[in-house]
């Protein structure tokens, strides 16, 4: 079968276009594809969105020659600080204070707004001729043969490749097409995520309060402005979203406390219903799911999109080693090694997150006592304040090449 593309990624969210790059950096054709065009994704005004990505994220970006992009965008996160609270009584007495001075390596990760993200990748895919970069056309169907695999696009197209990537979201149809079911659950929580500029500097410093119907992150971005991921039951999620700016604000302000001074919204607000998903299987033959399509975490730990470049970085290395072999980087075998270097990591996280959100997100004076006890030891213990402040920055297990900084 001729191919058009060594591979052929369907999704171009951040994962997708990650993965486009990484591969084109091991010599890789790739054609990438997304429903959605490319300018709605990254424009230029600020939407709200932010991500808190791990030190060996940034590593990874900087392999990919987008850090540079973004450095100056970009606002370390010196210091987290985690408690228990209510509304309207600030923080709780019993929390952990992670200090970067702490961890030899440096700040445990930076906050960056999605579209500065957005926009450093689609310059770097417009740079790469190894990329064709097909935006507003969906995936319609696919099709995997012992030679190669082939996917219909929506105006009846075919293309060919060796391998296919499924980097196409929660509901991914990659995975759906090649049967491969999920496991999970709905929270029946929704994130509110929005950002707020204050009267007071926030100090690089990130705070996540769990709140009884779940937690609030308060992360800071560059000024006098922090981004917020304030997660509340569904029901209670879509009367706040209903509301204006002002009810918005006083639903908010007993939540956040008064510490950052004034504040007011800055961009747009936004609402994620949150859940837990992961595919049975990462690949089968001659495909790979990355990112959301493998696996959709509670967003308490920050750490969905970390999550993705690490499987992103775990692939690129599996396929070089393989090219390097001679062997076929759609065989199964091959895939097989990706999947066994990522399951456990995934599946870890998947569970440490909801056993945290099960813990915390309540009212139950006990938990709130055990919680209270909890967290005073932590805090009180230099050695396991390091071991978590290694997983916050993504320093633990058998890291890639890339997330190390090195070139795969
Ligand atoms: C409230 C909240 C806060 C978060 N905060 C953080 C954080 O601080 N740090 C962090 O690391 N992570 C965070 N995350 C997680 C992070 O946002 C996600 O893990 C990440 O954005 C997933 O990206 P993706 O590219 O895998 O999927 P998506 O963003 O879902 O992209 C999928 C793409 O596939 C395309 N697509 C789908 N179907 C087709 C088709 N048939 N044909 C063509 N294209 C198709 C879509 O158009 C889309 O562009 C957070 C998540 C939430 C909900």
């Amino acid at each position: 079968m001729e191919q058009d593309a060594d591979i052929i990624i369907v999704g171009g969210g951040l994962n997708g276009c990650t993965t486009a790059l990484a591969l084109a950096q091991i010599g890789q054709e790739v054609i990438l594809i997304d429903a959605m065009d490319s300018s709605t994704l990254a424009s230029d005004i600020f939407d709200g969105r932010s991500y808190a990505l791990a030190l060996t994220s940034k590593n990874m970006l900087n392999v990919l020659g987008l850090w540079g992009e973004v450095a100056d965008k970009s606002c370390p996160m010196l210091d987290i600080k985690v408690s228990d609270g209510r509304a309207g009584e600030g923080a709780a007495p019993w929390f952990v204070h992670f200090d970067h001075n702490e961890l030899e390596e440096g700040p445990m990760g930076h906050m960056l707004e999605d579209r500065y993200l957005r926009q450093a990748l689609l310059k770097a895919i417009d740079d790469t001729p190894a990329i064709t970069h097909m935006e507003s056309t969906k995936v319609v169907d696919q099709q995997i043969d012992v030679g190669g695999v082939s996917v219909t696009l929506e105006s009846g197209q075919v293309l060919h490749a060796k391998l296919l990537v499924g980097c196409d979201g929660r509901s991914s149809q990659v995975a759906v097409r090649a049967g491969i079911g999920r496991k999970g659950w709905g929270y029946d929580q929704t994130s509110l995520v929005c950002a707020v500029a204050h009267g007071k500097p926030h100090d690089n410093t990130a705070h996540q309060f769990f709140m009884p119907a779940g937690p609030l992150a308060i992360l800071p971005l560059n000024g006098n402005v922090s981004s917020i991921v304030w997660t509340e039951s569904t029901e209670r999620a879509e009367e706040i979203s209903a509301m204006d700016e002002a009810d918005y604000l006083d639903c908010l302000r007993p939540c956040f406390g008064d510490f950052l001074g004034k504040i007011s919204l800055a961009g747009g607000r936004y609402s994620y219903p949150l859940g837990l998903s992961l595919a049975d299987r990462f690949v089968d033959h001659r495909l790979a799911l990355v990112g959301d399509a493998a696996h959709g975490v509670h967003p308490l730990a920050g750490q969905g999109l970390n999550l993705g470049l690490r499987d992103i970085a775990a692939l690129v290395e599996v396929l070089a080693d393989a090219m390097r072999r001679g062997e076929d980087i759609g065989a199964l075998n091959v895939l097989q090694r990706f999947q066994q270097w990522r399951r456990f990591d995934t599946a870890g996280l998947a569970a440490a997150t909801d056993g945290i959100n099960r813990l915390f997100s309540n009212d139950n004076p006990l938990l709130r006592t055990v919680r209270g006890l909890g967290l005073g030891f932590v805090n009180s213990n230099p050695a396991m304040r390091r071991g978590f402040m290694r997983q916050a920055a993504g320093l633990t297990g058998d890291l890639p090449k890339m997330l190390q900084g090195r070139i795969v």
